[in-house]
């Protein structure tokens, strides 16, 4: 069996951050889609995101498997950090889906999210690299805790920091009426995942999903970029069909607020001083043996 996918997405700048660091991919026969959430000052965390999901649609087109291809993301954005000292120090989340016959092959990085509703149930199928997500786990903090908790953005593994990353690949059999979402964490820090479930459940085209969602986000403050790729499955019919209708993503915005690094070793810290509000994020290195 074959399944296609009708998509819809929407990034958005929200209501805080001076420019959109978001960035996503649908291609137009829809089976790749993709989100990723860069950091870095100035403009290098729109310059990682969008670095990193160019780099994923090329190892993909060239017939790399999913790992590969967000390890060869890696690698461009490594690169292009090294190329320029405004670049130094960038780094984006990278979660996402590619659709073979019925088989949704997931790769994740970061704390962005990808999220299937069945049945009416919504799970979460990736796991956070976040360190609220690592005191979930250790039962040190709640799910209500953590949405306040001042650690909340801070991520323990993303794109362009190491010369190495490790990747979550997981793979779903997709059914017909199956809904994918995948996100930023612009949506999961300020809507509860009922409340995403609701909106979900009950906008039945994918694009006012997609826009229900963000509006959410920016009603609840907006506090950061928010970006969701909604993808409908749909039994394929005639067996050549596979083509789709995807929505042309938007452009992601432009100006970036400067990144606050909490770090130990290489990576500059970027200055706070030049485009006020400061970004509070950080990274938590990943120690190697
Ligand atoms: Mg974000």
């Amino acid at each position: 069996m074959s399944v296609r996918l009708l998509v819809a997405s929407r990034t958005d700048v929200g209501r805080v951050r001076p420019g959109n660091e978001d960035a996503l991919l649908v291609t137009d026969d829809a089976r790749l889609v993709a989100v990723a959430d860069g950091m870095g000052g100035h403009r290098a965390g729109e310059v990682a995101s969008a670095t990193a999901i160019a780099a994923l649609l090329a190892g993909v087109e060239r017939g790399d498997p999913i790992d590969d291809a967000i390890t060869a993301a890696n690698d461009a954005v490594v690169t292009r950090a090294a190329s320029d000292l405004d670049l130094r120090g960038m780094g984006t989340t990278l979660t996402t889906g590619l659709v073979d016959g019925s088989t949704l092959r997931i790769g994740h990085v970061g704390d962005s999210r990808a999220y299937l509703l069945r049945d009416g149930e919504l799970r979460q199928l990736t796991t956070d690299h976040s360190v609220v997500a690592e005191l979930i786990a250790a039962g040190e903090l709640t799910e209500d805790e953590a949405l306040v908790d001042p650690r909340r953005a801070m991520i323990t593994r993303a794109l362009g920091i190491d010369a190495t990353v490790e990747v979550d690949v997981l793979e779903v059999a997709l059914l017909p009426g199956d809904r994918l979402l995948l996100c930023s964490d612009g949506l999961t820090t300020m809507v509860r995942d009922d409340a995403i479930a609701a909106v979900l459940a009950t906008e039945e085209d994918p694009q006012r999903a997609a826009d229900g969602l963000v509006d959410a986000a920016n009603a609840a403050g907006g506090a950061d970029n928010v970006t969701v790729v909604v993808a409908d499955v749909v039994d394929v019919v005639d067996p050549a069909d596979t083509t789709t209708a995807a929505v042309e993503p938007s452009d992601p915005l432009a100006a970036t607020g400067p990144v606050l690094f909490e770090d130990t070793d290489e990576v500059p810290a970027v200055s706070a001083e030049e485009d006020p509000p400061p970004r509070r994020r950080w990274w938590q290195r990943r120690k190697r043996p």
